[in-house]
């Protein structure tokens, strides 16, 4: 990337956009949502405005994620989400167009990657270059990625599951599954209506998850008193959940993560598996924090896994850190594989 001009950086996630500006860190943090209007489809807000409408106003409103599993799935609306962002992160009065760093998932197609980089240019900026996530996820989490020792690095985000094992700046073996936080929420409230017969509320499946879930039976039991609609009387009702409600709710979930771990573990080289049970599984993304996820991992893989620092923010952190030593990361980010 050029000295001269402007760098931003950007992770792009289903759940969640991040930009980092060199010099300044993380000038944005919203979710990656758009309200649209029912009536003729116009964008009527992004990113934490959108969410605050959602539900609060009269209009129909549609709240819709222009990402879906980690790859573009609406390009109009993508790109007014990113040149929304990059507006916003540059300052109004900025005309310089900046070049863009931004993420994508390891398992890509070289369409998906065009697109990705299409859609940037579109949204303003002057060049954009593409960085698989595991690599950045990686050095964001504090990896030397350039040692010849092997590491793991599970990316638990909203929409998908991404392992990777990483050596000597390259991705060896990863796998993708399309289980994650979203999958877990929605796995929530098919639990509450059959076991309850109650509908809930888009957010709360999320919510109940945050305040009670966990991925194994914790010694002190939380509860939590969900609030809905019956399915068959139609009136309001109240539900006591616990944790462990929320264990077998969301096993099958669960089961299907635990198994792209494994894949990715039984199709390491000898000698870098035995990197990582020395190194441990390192573990980034936001639904990494569901409770007991890394004891779920160590009890399924016999692998000891660990939480890296602020999860939610390590894939844009190692692209901040990729942005201001190109020099040192050159090699790893312009790598195919
Ligand atoms: P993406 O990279 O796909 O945008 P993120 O890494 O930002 O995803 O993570 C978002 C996901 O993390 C959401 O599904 C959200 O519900 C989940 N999440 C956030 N905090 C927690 C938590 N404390 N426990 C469990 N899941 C969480
Ligand atoms: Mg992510």
């Amino acid at each position: 990337m050029g000295i001269f001009s402007k760098q931003i950086g950007i992770d792009l996630g289903t759940a969640n956009t991040l930009v980092y500006i060199p010099g300044k860190g993380v000038v944005i943090n919203e979710p990656t949502v758009v309200a649209i209007s029912e009536y003729d489809n116009s964008v009527l807000a992004i990113g934490n405005e959108a969410k605050e409408m959602i539900g609060k106003t009269h209009e129909a409103i549609i709240a819709y994620n222009p990402i879906r599993d980690g790859v573009i799935a609406d390009y109009r609306i993508t790109e007014a989400l990113l040149s929304y962002f990059i507006n916003k992160a540059m300052g109004k009065w900025n005309i310089v167009k900046p070049e863009v760093m931004i993420s994508v998932p390891a398992g890509v197609t070289s369409t998906e990657r065009r697109a990705v980089i299409e859609v940037a240019v579109r949204a303003g900026a002057k060049a954009a270059h593409v960085v698989r996530e595991p690599i950045v996820a990686a050095i964001g989490a504090g990896i030397p990625i350039y040692e010849s020792q092997g590491y793991m690095v599970v990316d638990i985000g909203g929409g998908t599951t991404d392992v990777a094992v990483i050596a000597l700046g390259g991705i060896v073996v990863c796998n993708s599954v399309k289980t994650a936080g979203n999958k877990i929420d929605t796995a929530i409230t098919s639990y509450l209506k059959k076991k309850h017969n109650l509908a809930i509320g888009d957010h709360t499946a999320e919510r109940i998850k945050i305040k009670i879930g966990a991925a194994v039976n914790l010694p002190d039991n939380l509860e939590i008193m969900v609030k809905g609609r019956d399915y068959v009387s139609g009136l309001p009702k109240s539900v006591e959940l616990s944790t462990s409600d929320i264990v077998t709710a969301i096993a099958d979930e669960l089961a299907e993560m635990m198994q792209a771990i494994k894949k990715v573990l039984h199709d390491t080289p000898p000698e870098l598996a035995a990197d990582i049970i020395d190194n441990g599984i390192i573990m980034t993304g936001g639904s990494s924090q569901l409770r007991g996820l890394t004891d779920l991992v160590h009890h399924e893989t016999g692998v000891r896994a660990r939480l890296a620092d602020d999860p939610l923010q390590c894939v844009i952190r190692g692209i901040g850190e990729a942005l201001q030593h190109t020099d040192l990361y050159k090699r790893a980010l312009l790598s195919k594989r």
